[in-house]
């Protein structure tokens, strides 16, 4: 272990974290203000800290979820509680009127202040922060312990190398659409992502999936007055969940009049009208549903752990100003080629101290 001036002279910092997510963020400022540690956090997305929770994640669900909690109180319940709303659903054109780019403007503020939130959090705890591609690329400098990363920065497509005592992969994960060529998945379908973008509510939504993003996307949609199908591969949703969950979700979803499309094996084949705009989905076991304006693929998600690792110094050696020499990354361009062990889809395996298979590599997330 160096002590902190070996590492003051040595390394650029002592910590870079890759990635500007929940995890990332969290391990950055405790890492400065707890362990005083020069730490430097890289995260791709310019100006947009706190990752898939933050942007397109639990933060603008949680926005939705409530509004939405908010209609089905206004629909069903108010009323009983002794409250005039105006002598209808808001469905027939009485009672409280719903304006969804009114909802999504608040909320996409909303999402920009926290951003600024956590980039205040950095400053006011010490930690550096900068915006760009970031890649693992150069292991074991002079002492065997440190790394080097490269950030490239997507304007200029120029890149700046920083070293470290310490890397921690904090770059988190991404939806996973399953599709194939022809099929019109891809080109017609959108994720979660894609979800907090939409800038209308649709009239008719089809979900697919069959885990918590799935169902939450669908419930919303549902209660703020969209109809909605959800399509699972098999008997229902949330079945990895105790049977009290996946039995009372279901129930419930039926009862607040969610189509729940079963034992369907998924989508096949997404097809655009270029009449009327609206999709029809053909699913595997044959059934279809018409007239979708959305259809939400929620299949599950991946984790960003590709091309994490970049090609320099293909001679063998690189040694900086400082006199410390770096092995190059000549190897190829997987994090495994490298040392750093991945699972068979791709997670970074870690023991219980979130150390990887590479002495101070780190993963987190
Ligand atoms: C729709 C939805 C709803 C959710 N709701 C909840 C909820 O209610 N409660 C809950 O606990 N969890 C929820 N989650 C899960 C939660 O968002 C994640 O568990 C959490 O964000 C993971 O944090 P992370 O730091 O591991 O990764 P992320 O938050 O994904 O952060 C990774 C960051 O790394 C950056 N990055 C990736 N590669 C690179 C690179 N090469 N160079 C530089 N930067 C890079 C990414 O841009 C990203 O900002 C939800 C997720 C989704 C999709």
């Amino acid at each position: 272990m160096l002590s902190s001036s070996a590492r003051a002279t040595k390394y650029d910092y002592d910590l870079i974290c890759i990635g500007g997510g929940s995890g990332g963020i969290a391990c950055a400022k405790r890492a400065s203000s707890l362990h005083s540690r020069r730490v430097l956090c890289v995260e791709r997305t310019s100006g947009k800290l706190g990752g898939t929770c933050v942007n397109v994640g639990c933060v603008p669900k949680k926005v939705t979820w409530t509004a939405a909690h908010i209609a089905h109180t206004l629909r069903h319940d108010a009323v009983h509680y002794g409250f005039d709303v105006g002598g209808g659903s808001g469905e027939d054109g009485g009672g409280p009127k719903f304006d969804y780019a009114k909802l999504k403007k608040a909320r996409d503020e909303y999402v920009s202040r926290l951003n600024g939130i956590y980039a205040s959090g950095f400053a006011s705890t010490g930690v550096a922060c900068v915006y760009g591609d970031c890649s693992l690329s150069l292991l074991a400098g002079g002492d065997g312990v440190g790394h080097a990363v490269l950030v490239r920065d997507p304007a200029t497509g120029t890149s700046t190398r920083y070293t470290s005592g310490g890397i921690v992969i904090a770059t988190g994960g991404r939806p996973h659409v399953p599709c194939a060529d022809g099929d019109g998945i891809a080109e017609h379908c959108i994720t979660s992502d894609g979800f907090f973008d939409m800038p209308e509510l649709p009239d008719v939504a089809v979900v697919v999936g069959a885990g918590y993003v799935a169902v939450e996307l669908a419930g919303v949609l549902n209660s703020l007055g969209s109809e909605v199908h959800l399509v699972v591969r098999r008997g229902k949703a949330l079945r990895e969940f105790d049977p009290m969950v996946s039995d009372g979700l279901d129930d419930e979803m039926r009862r607040d009049g969610i189509f729940v499309h079963r034992h369907t094996g998924g989508v096949s084949k997404v097809v655009l009208d270029p009449k009327s705009n609206k999709k029809n989905v053909t699913l595997v076991s044959g059934d279809a549903i018409y007239g979708a304006d959305v259809v939400i693929m929620a299949a599950g998600r991946v984790p960003n752990t590709e091309n994490l690792v970049v090609a320099e110094g293909a001679d063998g050696e690189v040694v900086d100003e400082d006199g410390v020499s770096w092995s190059g990354n000549t190897e190829g361009m997987g994090l495994e080629e490298r040392g750093v062990k991945l699972s068979k889809n791709g997670y970074v395996v870690v023991d219980e101290y979130q150390n990887t298979s590479v002495d101070g590599v780190y993963a987190i997330g």
